[in-house]
């Protein structure tokens, strides 16, 4: 398999390059140069696999189909070591719960932080350290987060050999959970950096220190975003899993809903249906924050800029561009690269926003791809993490309710599969002003905002970051 990039560069690589590049290099995003199909015989037989060898196996089926640079008895033993009941809290890694009629919850967020985003990158760090002890070399991850993507790195990075994470975050404006998650690792290759600013400014700072060419080879900076391929592919497997949990044979569908920030979860479902999983809906459910929402009822594309992007209680879909939506433009245009090309680097780069809503394809995104839409609010939230939780006994957590209000405002006629994106006590406040106590904290997280903490204060001054990297390596 073959990779390619959205905005029509020649040049054409293979897995482990890109795994390590991550944007390609005329900035586009890499995609492989077509998608695998799966066939009735071979839906069946991932059934098969699934229910008697479970999720690690399926996962190597999968993979193995976009990965051919890597021997299959490493990957699958790659697979093996990453997706197990020790690390996601469950043999089944990723068990269906019933909510109400038609509706049900994938529950993807018992890893090592409670996020989704463990389900990817905890098999990137396995990939990233292989590849790298392979290559014998070394990568230096600089990273900026306001929570969730930080400490999924930290937790998958932790311990690795080769690499090595220095992630900045706003100072004492994540969570006491979300710091404590993150400053209390005491691994000698996780730097945290605590900036004397916003999210903004430490976007700044990595964007200025990515940009030092000379700096950037020098260190091996590299990073971990979420438009790299390896995160999409790892993503596209629970998309299986749920549809094969859901459902008895292949002539059935279902439907998901995704509550949405960068696209990278809800692409990976067009991946899926794009191999010829029976998808029938994939619902993108957004919050205040509706760039996509907007798109799919409009087709304008109208990115927002950080002064217009609101702070709500989803706040990892508090995005004011979604970094992954060039995957799926592509493909709309057909996989024309020019076009794709310009719509990013004029509209979106030049002119804040581009529009298809006279093009015919556009108009086939519903039909074609099964794209909708929807978009939730704080007393949507609210009012959904209370009756989930008064008529079924469940907590969600803010992003999954986002993901479930949007889903119930679909009349669907088959089964709806809402991914949970996080667990409540990651956003406890919301919580507690829906239902009037906190959430249940596992018992693996009592305490760890006592724990001894592990970081580094430093004013928003790129230089100080670029000694501070020089200083900690090698
Ligand atoms: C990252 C994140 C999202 C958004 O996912 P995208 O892949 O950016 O669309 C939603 N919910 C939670 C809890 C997240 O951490």
């Amino acid at each position: 398999m073959l990779y390619l990039s959205t905005r029509g560069h020649p040049e054409r690589k293979r897995f482990c390059d890109i795994l390590l590049e991550g944007l390609a290099p005329d900035g586009g995003l890499y995609l492989p140069q077509s998608y695998p199909q799966i066939d009735d015989a071979q839906l069946s037989e991932l059934r098969r696999v699934y229910h008697e060898q479970g999720y690690a196996e399926l996962a190597f089926r999968i993979l193995s189909l976009y990965i051919d640079d890597i021997p299959a008895d490493d990957l699958r033993a790659l697979c093996a070591r990453t997706y197990t009941a020790e690390i996601f809290g469950t043999g089944e890694i990723v068990p269906l719960r019933h909510v109400e009629d038609g509706l049900w919850l994938e529950a993807l967020s018992n890893g090592p932080t409670l996020a989704f985003k463990d389900m990817a990158m905890q098999l990137l760090g396995n990939l990233f350290e292989y590849e790298l002890g392979r290559r014998g070399e070394t990568l230096n991850i600089l990273g900026a987060t306001s929570g969730d993507t930080g400490s999924a790195a930290e937790y998958a990075m932790r311990g690795k050999k080769g690499v090595r994470v220095f992630m900045t975050s706003p100072h004492g404006r994540m969570s006491p959970f979300q710091q404590a998650q993150m400053f209390s690792l005491q691994d000698e290759n996780i730097h945290n950096i605590a900036i004397d600013g916003v999210f903004d400014d430490c976007q700044d700072i990595v964007k200025a220190v990515s940009n030092d060419h000379a700096f950037k080879a020098r260190y091996r900076i590299g990073t971990v975003n979420s438009i790299n391929w390896a995160r999409l592919l790892a993503q596209v497997v629970y998309y299986f899993a749920g549809y094969l949990q859901a459902t008895q044979s292949n002539e059935q569908q279902v439907s998901f809903s995704v509550p949405s920030g960068n696209f990278g979860n809800v692409c990976a479902g067009h991946v899926a249906r794009q191999m010829g999983l029976p998808i029938a809906k994939l619902v993108v459910a957004t919050n205040e924050n509706d760039v996509l929402d907007e798109f799919f009822r409009t087709g304008i594309y109208r990115v927002r800029g950080s002064a217009n992007t609101y702070e709500t209680s989803s706040p990892s879909m508090d995005i004011s561009k979604a970094s992954n939506f060039e995957r799926f433009v592509f493909d709309l245009l057909g996989r024309d690269g020019e076009r794709t090309r310009a719509l990013f680097e004029q509209g979106v780069a030049r002119d804040g926003f581009f529009d298809l809503s006279a093009d015919p394809r556009f108009a086939e995104a519903a039909a074609r791809y099964g794209f909708v839409s929807g978009k939730s609010t704080h007393a949507d939230r609210l009012a959904t993490i209370r009756d989930v939780s008064e008529r079924f006994g469940m907590v969600i957590d803010t992003h999954t309710a986002d993901g479930v209000k949007v889903a119930r405002d679909q009349a669907s006629t088959v089964p709806m599969i809402v991914l949970e994106t996080a667990l409540p006590i990651k956003f406890a406040e919301t919580i507690e002003e829906a239902l009037g106590h906190l959430p249940d904290r596992p018992a693996k997280f009592v305490g760890i905002e006592d724990l001894p903490k592990r970081v580094q204060r430093m004013p928003a001054d790129v230089d100080q970051i670029k000694a501070y990297i020089a200083q900690h390596c090698d």
